[in-house]
């Protein structure tokens, strides 16, 4: 059998919601681009963008507590909540024009309107929850954003958090309706159908074993087609390592110096999801809490509803949990083989830093069904064991670094996007906020590795994302204008929807 090779333009290692993203916004600047995809599982959006791998949040800071922090002096910093929102109105607004465009079809199939809720206890807790409404309702972002203490306001929009609750202790909550719940597989899987019309040659079953530059500042990957159990070469101008907790493993083969000094650690996550659809339809919102004093902040327990396959879910959760893994599919030994020589001492320093996230997680990996069934009826007061299982979700895999701020070994909750200095390969790592600013990371590395076309590139964008380059909150008149056009292109004006 004569061995295959092939030559393309650009190569995007994994088929997950960012390689899907990059893949689209590519095919619509650069038509003329031959862009090759290997992924390893047999589907496309099997990992981390799996619908339930995910929560599905579309984080825009609406109900996430973890990005408004209490300064020393008592005020509260909204400074992140807005960032995250400006990154999350791209996505919407470059969805909303592929929508538009008949590029992919039935937005309700990925996105539905669901209020965003915070719910705290407790007087301090509320102290805080009103201080940042108070610094959000001002701003454009957040307009529409209602406070409560009210038990009977909140028995009108939470009432299976509120009926039976028998503790005096105040509660209150923050409500805005504008906030969303994403499938993102089925958005991966859209795009992906998209691209493959338009030739872009999607290869499943092929896992990517090696990246290696070659003498003429060309990547060749090292692929074995899984099904043939062939290894093949194939050769591209630029890479994009969208790998997913597998990004790692294929940034450090790359040899780049960017690379080095970073390491990675796994941090599972655990939905409880209710089969009872009696409790499932008395809820209606996504629903944050605070997260628990030492618990990392993608542990913030939140109940959910979901919108799935046409069907109303609610998922409660994440727990999270240590598997040595960096993918869902991974294998045992991934923590141990992305320690090397160059990042030794930085994984060194975290593992003593981070003692305590350790003990956390290995606490909660021993938590038992009727425990976590304790945690989900803070929420729930009456919930039932009978009503819940218990889903495994993605692995997420936290950025270790060497910082200024944080020096050796320190753990990143964020996105890091890392890029060869002559731009001709990047690589994802890191979860959150994730999915939801997908766009807005992929026009940054387009930024990053595209310098020589940017401004060339830059009449399309905007036509794609007319915010492109400016700040929506500075700029009210526009933002209302995106708001009510993607609101009605993404079909995100109606209140409950109704399922035959
Ligand atoms: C528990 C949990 C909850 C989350 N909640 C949210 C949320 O509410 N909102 C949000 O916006 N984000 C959320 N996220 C984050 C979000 O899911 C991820 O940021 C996003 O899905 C990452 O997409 P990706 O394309 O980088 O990776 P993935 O979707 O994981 O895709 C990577 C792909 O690469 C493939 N691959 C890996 N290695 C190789 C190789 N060597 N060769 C070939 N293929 C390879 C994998 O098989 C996989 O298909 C959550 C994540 C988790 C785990």
């Amino acid at each position: 059998m004569r061995k295959r090779e092939t030559t393309s333009d650009v190569f995007l290692i994994g088929a997950g919601i960012m390689s899907a993203t990059l893949g689209t916004l590519l095919k619509e600047l650069v038509p003329e681009w031959k862009i090759t995809v290997f992924e390893k599982l047999s589907k496309t959006g099997e990992e981390s963008s799996n619908e339930w791998n995910n929560a599905g949040t579309g984080h825009a800071a609406l109900c996430e507590l973890n990005y408004t922090v209490e300064k020393p002096d008592g005020s509260v910093d909204i400074s992140k909540a807005i960032k995250i929102n400006e990154q999350f109105q791209i996505s919407m607004q470059f969805w909303s024009y592929l929508v538009k465009n008949r590029l992919i079809h039935n937005p309700q199939d990925f996105i539905m309107p669901l209020p965003h809720m915070s719910l705290v206890q407790g007087e301090q807790n509320i102290e805080f929850l009103k201080k940042r409404f108070e610094a959000l309702t001002n701003n454009p972002l957040f307009q529409g954003m209602e406070f409560s203490e009210d038990p009977k306001k909140l028995m009108e929009w939470i009432p299976l958090i509120m009926q039976d609750r028998s503790t005096d202790e105040p509660i209150a909550a923050t409500k805005i309706d504008s906030g969303t719940d994403v499938n993102f597989g089925a958005l991966t899987r859209m795009l992906f159908a998209h691209l493959e019309s338009k030739d872009v040659q999607l290869n499943h079953n092929h896992s990517v074993l090696d990246i290696k530059r070659t003498n003429d500042g060309l990547w060749k990957l090292k692929v074995r087609n899984l099904e043939s159990g062939m290894v093949e070469h194939h050769t591209a101008k630029f890479v994009f390592i969208g790998g997913g907790g597998g990004s790692l493993h294929l940034l450090q083969k790359s040899g780049i110096p960017e690379g080095k000094h970073i390491g990675g650690f796994p941090v599972s996550g655990i939905f409880m999801v209710c089969n009872n659809p009696a409790v499932v339809e008395q809820h209606h919102a996504k629903v944050y809490g605070k997260a628990k004093v030492g618990a990392p902040p993608m542990s913030v327990p939140h109940l959910d509803t979901r919108f799935i396959d046409n069907k109303k879910s609610l998922l409660f959760g994440p727990f999270a949990g240590f598997s040595p893994k960096f993918l869902k599919t991974g294998s045992v030994f991934d923590l141990v083989t992305s320690v090397k020589p160059y990042n030794l001492l930085t994984m060194l320093a975290a593992g003593a830093k981070e003692m305590s996230l350790t003990k956390y997680l290995i606490q909660q990996v021993m938590l038992s069904k009727e425990q976590r069934m304790e945690e989900l009826r803070e929420f729930i007061p009456n919930a039932k064991s009978e009503d819940w299982d218990l889903v495994v979700a993605g692995q997420r895999v936290q950025v270790i670094k060497d910082t200024e701020v944080g020096g050796k070994g320190t753990l990143q909750f964020g996105t890091e996007v890392i890029t060869a200095e002559d731009g001709s390969i990047a690589a994802l790592l890191g979860a959150s906020p994730g999915a939801s600013t997908a766009v807005h990371v992929m026009l940054e590395i387009m930024k990053k590795c595209f310098p020589q076309h940017i401004n060339e590139w830059e009449p399309k964008i905007k036509e794609m994302i007319p915010s492109y380059g400016l700040s929506l909150m500075e700029n009210p008149d526009l933002l209302r204008r995106i708001h009510h056009s993607t609101a009605e292109t993404l079909g995100l004006t109606e209140k409950e929807p109704v399922f035959s």
